[in-house]
């Protein structure tokens, strides 16, 4: 292979690739990193600079970059069968994949449905769950309702439920737009409420539009525990309770998106652990496949199963991807279900967090952040900056000190991959107290 610079590398990915959720120009500005390389929470340029993955490559990576344990995996499936479809056949990876998520989940999501990518999880659960309505004799209830700044991606059935105005506007008139309802984002309590109080007073919101809605609604879609694409905004388990209780006496399904918050990521192995509740659709994908490769899974429970299940075609359920379930992507995911349990990840994690809330305890305490919050292996806090354009400088920075921080707005988080080390926890914190202090 010719050896390449990161300058070329620059000229011929702009030239050639029409890069996502990216205005194009402001690579002019902002230059593009090629990467060459990942080894652990490290990502190599073509010019041999590090950056310290503190974004677990867009929420996905779980155990570091080029996992020892999932590549031998990945190796051995790929002499074995790359790929073949799961309508009419069947293999190892995707029934011991779907047997294994079973034993972990909450009780009773038994069947699993495969797609490529989150958002077309989103799409398949919204499907299903105004089919199975139809099937069972409500036709009327064809209506979602989604948290206000909800993200549950980016196609046009998932814009619909999504609520960030920037994602959504251009498209506003494809769109068969939802409702919402008030987010129990913890940040949005009066000052005299507690986050429970405050998560219980939006539930009563929520209940009074069941009251009114819910012969039209199909299901209530929802990020458990903490809105991502929202800045991180985390809330009480309560709420989640609470809306469990509200969607069986109102009979509205409820849809949990756990493609960000699953695998462990909330501390738990799924979100919705913490509320102990079981929703009707349970979505992962994101850190499934240890952040190798496209996978998303659909869970749900027998009843909603055996609404689907006749001798007419008409009544199954009639979504595809030309992937679905592919072997090995199905290989990586239990190549990591692996790791969870060999090395007691949820346990280590936990001492992870606190060692890291720990050495963050001088970024906590800078004047310039607020709202320091914590769940399981995500830390989020906003900066006080004269600055409109913080994100991108914050990024800039971070580059500048081996660190790649994707700030939203002017909310800084981490979401590093389990695998990180004390040390490079403590790298984290100081270089971006420095950066900080220096936008501040
Ligand atoms: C990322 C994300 C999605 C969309 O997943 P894609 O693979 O990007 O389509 C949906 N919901 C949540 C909560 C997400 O974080």
């Amino acid at each position: 292979m010719q050896k390449s610079n990161n300058t070329e590398m620059v000229r011929r990915s702009l030239s050639a690739v029409w890069h996502p959720c990216s205005q194009m120009k402001h690579y002019e500005t902002f230059p593009l990193i090629p990467i060459a390389r990942g080894l652990g929470a490290w990502l190599y340029d073509f010019d041999g600079k590090r950056y310290l993955d503190a974004v677990s490559s867009w929420w996905v990576n779980l155990f570091g970059h080029s996992n020892p344990q999932i590549n031998a995996a990945l190796r051995e499936q790929l002499e074995q069968l790359e790929h073949v479809m799961l309508a009419g056949f069947t293999h190892e990876p995707v029934i011991a994949l779907s047997e294994r998520l079973h034993e972990l989940a909450p009780p009773g999501l038994g069947h699993c449905f495969y797609g490529s990518d989150g958002a077309s999880a989103t799409e398949i659960a919204l499907k299903m769950s105004a089919h199975y309505w139809r099937n069972s004799g409500y036709a009327d209830k064809t209506n979602f309702i989604s948290l206000q700044n909800s993200y549950h991606g980016e196609t046009l059935g998932a814009l619909s439920v999504t609520d960030v105005a920037l994602f959504r506007d251009a498209y506003g008139t494809l769109i068969r737009q939802q409702a919402t309802v008030i987010s129990p984002d913890d940040r949005l309590a009066e000052a005299d409420e507690t986050r429970e109080t405050y998560a219980l007073r939006c539930a009563h919101a929520l209940e009074l539009h069941l009251q009114q809605h819910h012969a039209q609604l199909a299901a209530l879609i929802i990020e458990p525990l903490v809105q991502g694409a929202a800045g991180m905004a985390m809330y009480h388990p309560a709420y989640l309770t609470r809306a469990r209780e509200l969607c069986d006496q109102y009979g509205v399904h409820l849809i949990a998106d756990e493609i960000a918050v699953g695998m462990g990521r909330t501390g738990t192995m799924f979100a919705c652990e913490q509320a102990n509740i079981t929703p009707d659709f349970l979505l992962l994908s994101k850190g499934i496949t240890g952040g190798y490769l496209p996978l998303s899974v659909v869970m749900t429970k027998d009843s909603i199963y055996q609404a689907f299940y006749a001798d007419e075609m008409a009544r199954g359920f009639l979504h595809s991807h030309s992937y679905t379930g592919n072997p090995l992507a199905c290989r990586a995911a239990l190549a990591t279900l692996d790791i969870f349990k060999q090395d007691e990840v949820l346990a280590a994690n936990r001492l992870k967090a606190a060692c890291l809330n720990r050495i963050a305890e001088p970024l906590r305490a800078h004047p310039a952040v607020r709202n320091w919050r914590n769940t399981g292996m995500i830390w989020a806090f906003e900066v006080m900056t004269p600055y409109s354009d913080f994100a991108q400088r914050c990024f800039s920075l971070g580059l500048q000190h081996e660190l790649l921080l994707r700030p939203m707005g002017n909310t800084v988080y981490f979401m590093p991959p389990y695998i990180i080390t004390e040390a490079e926890m403590q790298l984290l914190v100081t270089r971006t107290l420095h950066i900080i202090q220096e936008l501040t």
